[in-house]
C-alpha cells in the first residue's frame, strides 16, 4: 500500500522533485564552493552576486520580449492608452447633410439637459448611445456637437486602442478611461465618452473552455462600467461608433440600460450632398456659375467626407494650374482622380485606340437610349488605372432596389462595348472581360436569386445546397441565364445598327478630344433629335453601379 502511494506521489511529481533536488544540490556546491575559497576571493565573488543577479534578470527579460516578438510578428510596443479630452468646438451648424440624424442627436441634447426634471418625472435617462453608419458621414463631429450644445466635457477613444496583446491591458484601459470620465463628471456635474470603432471590442463574445479572448475580457470590463454607472447614478452618458452592421455586436451591449438608444446615420441625399458642397465651398475661391444642384447629382453614394475631398482635391488642381479660382473642369477632374485615379500615358497603337472608342462608345449610346435610371456624365478613352477607357454613369438618386427592367439595362450597357467592337471590326478583343463578368453575374442573379427569368422558375436557387439541385435543373437555369444575355444582345445590335451615324460621330470625338463632359455629350445627342427625357422610375438593389464600363487590359 505504501509502495504504493510513494509511488503515485513521484508519478505526480517527479519534475517538480528533480528540479528541487537539481536546485538544491547546486546551492550546495555553491556555498560550498565559496567557503573554500579565500577570505579575498570570497568577498570578491560576493561583491559581483547582486550584479550577476541584475544582469540575468535583465537578459530573462530580452528574452523574453523576443519570443513574444516573434509570435506575435511585430515588435512590441506598450502603448500608453491615449485618452483624448478635448476643448470640443463642433456645433450642430458643422453638421451638415445628416438632418434626420441631426434631429435625433439634438433631443438627445434635451434628454441630457433635463436629466433632473426626467428623473422627477420618472421617465428613462440616457446612458449609451450608439452611431451606426458608414464611416466619413459625420458620426464623429456629431457626437462632440452633442457634448458641445450640453456644455459637458468629452473624452474619446478608439476601441482598437482597447485591444492589445496582453491579457487584462484592454480591460484596464476602460478601467482607466471610466475613472477619468468619473472625475471631469465630479468637477463638471457630467461626462460624455465616446468610442469609436466600438466593434473592435464589440463583437459577440466567443465562449470556449479556455474562457475566451481579450476582446471578451474588456467587453466584460466595460459592461461592468456601464451597469456601475446606473448603480451610482453617475451623469456619464457612454456614446458609440461604429461602421459595421448593428447584428455584430453582442447582444449583451444593446440591452436596457446599455446602448439602448440608437442613431442611424447614412451616407447624405441630394439636399444633404448639395448642403455639403455649399459648405465646403464657402471656404475655396471657386467659380461662381458653377452649377452646385449637378455636382451633388454626380456624387450620388458619396460620404460627407468624400465630399470634402473632392472640393480639396478640385483647388489644388487649380492650384497647381496656378488660376484665380476652381472652376467646372477642376470638379470634373478631381471628381475622377478619386474614382479611378490618376490618368496616365500609355501608348496605344492607332488600331487599339480607335478600337478602344467604339468600344466605350458602344456602351455610351445604349446607357444614353435604353437605360431607365442613369445618366452618363463622362465618356473617356484616356487609360486609367488597369483600364483603357470608361464611360461614367451613376443613377439619378439613391436606388436601394434593382427594377427587372434595370438589370436587363445594365446587362445591355455592359455588352455594348462588345458589339461595337463586333459590328465596327467583325472581331472582339479580351477588353470585354469585365464587362461580360458584370453582365453575367447580372443574368445569373435574375435568374438563379430572383424570378427575373421566364416565370418558370421561382425562388432563390443559390441557397439551395449544390449537391441537391439536379444537373438537369441547373442546365435549365443556366440556358435561360443564357437567352437573357442572347435577347440583350440582339437587342443592343439592332440598337448600334440603327444609331451608327451617332456612333461614328462619338468615335471622331472622342479620338479627337479624349474626353467628352455632360453638357458635350447631352449637345451631341440633341443634334440627333435624342434627348435625355428619363422618366422616374420606381427604383430599385444594387449597390453603386457605375465605373461598370471600364475595359481592362
Ligand atoms: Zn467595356
Amino acid at each position: 500500500m505504501w509502495n504504493r502511494k510513494v509511488k503515485m506521489f513521484w508519478m505526480n511529481h517527479w519534475v517538480k522533485i528533480l528540479i528541487i533536488f537539481g536546485v538544491v544540490t547546486l546551492v550546495s556546491l555553491a556555498i560550498v564552493g565559496l567557503l573554500s575559497l579565500e577570505s579575498y576571493y570570497l568577498h570578491m565573488t560576493l561583491a559581483q552576486l547582486p550584479l550577476t543577479l541584475l544582469m540575468g534578470a535583465i537578459h530573462a527579460l530580452i528574452f523574453a520580449y523576443v519570443i513574444i516578438s516573434m509570435q506575435t510578428g511585430t515588435l512590441l510596443k506598450l502603448k500608453k492608452a491615449p485618452i483624448k479630452s478635448e476643448n470640443v468646438n463642433a456645433t450642430f451648424d458643422d453638421v451638415k447633410g445628416i438632418d434626420e440624424a441631426k434631429k435625433e442627436a439634438l433631443e438627445v441634447v434635451e434628454l441630457i439637459k433635463d436629466r433632473t426634471r426626467i428623473k422627477k418625472i420618472g421617465g428613462k435617462i440616457i446612458r449609451g448611445l450608439l452611431m451606426i453608419g458608414p464611416p466619413g458621414c459625420g458620426k464623429t463631429l456629431l457626437a462632440k456637437a452633442i457634448a458641445k450644445e450640453s456644455g459637458i466635457p468629452f473624452i474619446s477613444m478608439a476601441a482598437s486602442e482597447f485591444v492589445e496583446i496582453f491579457v487584462g491591458m484592454g480591460a484596464s484601459r476602460v478601467r482607466k478611461l471610466f475613472k477619468k470620465a468619473r472625475r471631469l463628471a465630479y468637477g463638471y456635474g457630467a461626462c460624455i465618452i465616446f468610442i469609436d470603432e466600438i466593434d473592435a471590442i464589440g463583437r459577440g463574445r466567443t465562449y470556449s473552455f479556455m474562457g475566451g479572448g481579450e476582446t471578451n475580457t474588456t467587453q466584460n470590463q466595460l459592461l461592468v462600467e456601464m451597469d456601475g454607472l446606473k448603480e451610482r447614478e453617475e451623469n456619464i452618458i457612454i456614446i458609440g461608433a461604429t461602421n459595421a452592421p448593428e447584428s455584430i455586436l453582442d447582444k449583451a451591449l444593446l440591452r436596457p440600460g446599455r446602448f439602448d438608444r440608437k442613431i442611424y446615420i447614412d451616407r447624405p441625399g441630394l439636399e444633404g450632398r448639395e448642403e455639403l458642397f455649399h459648405h465646403y465651398l464657402r471656404k475655396v475661391e471657386h467659380d461662381p456659375s458653377i452649377d452646385i444642384s449637378r455636382l451633388a447629382r454626380n456624387t450620388v453614394y458619396k460620404s460627407a467626407a468624400d465630399i470634402e475631398n473632392i472640393v480639396k482635391e478640385a483647388a489644388l488642381i487649380a492650384t497647381r494650374k496656378s488660376k484665380e479660382h476652381v472652376e467646372w473642369e477642376d470638379f470634373s477632374q478631381a471628381m475622377d482622380r478619386i474614382d479611378m485615379g490618376i490618368k496616365h500615358k500609355r501608348k496605344l497603337n492607332e488600331r487599339e485606340r480607335k478600337m478602344t472608342a467604339y468600344h466605350e462608345t458602344g456602351h455610351l449610346i445604349v446607357l444614353y437610349i435604353l437605360h431607365p435610371t442613369d445618366d452618363v456624365f463622362k465618356a473617356s478613352i484616356a487609360s486609367r488605372g488597369g483600364a483603357l477607357g470608361a464611360v461614367l454613369h451613376q443613377p439619378r438618386e439613391e436606388l436601394f432596389t434593382t427594377s427587372k427592367e434595370q438589370a436587363l439595362a445594365n446587362i445591355k450597357v455592359c455588352l455594348g462595348g462588345y458589339v461595337a467592337e463586333n459590328l465596327k471590326f467583325s472581331t472582339t478583343t479580351t477588353g470585354v472581360a469585365d464587362d461580360f463578368k458584370k453582365a453575367m453575374a447580372h443574368a445569373h442573379a435574375m435568374v438563379w436569386k430572383f424570378g427575373m427569368g421566364s416565370n418558370d422558375y421561382l425562388g432563390d436557387y443559390s441557397i439551395i445546397p449544390e449537391s441537391q439541385i439536379s444537373n438537369e435543373l441547373k442546365q435549365k437555369l443556366n440556358q435561360e441565364t443564357q437567352e437573357i444575355l442572347q435577347k440583350c444582345y440582339q437587342e443592343v445590335e439592332n440598337l448600334l445598327k440603327k444609331e451608327w451615324t451617332i456612333m461614328e460621330r462619338f468615335v471622331s470625338e472622342l479620338l479627337e478630344k479624349e474626353e467628352l463632359e455632360y453638357d458635350e455629350i447631352e449637345a451631341i445627342f440633341a443634334e440627333y433629335g435624342k434627348n435625355n427625357q428619363k422618366g422616374k422610375q420606381e427604383a430599385t438593389i444594387t449597390a453603386p453601379m457605375n465605373r461598370d464600363c471600364t475595359k481592362p487590359l
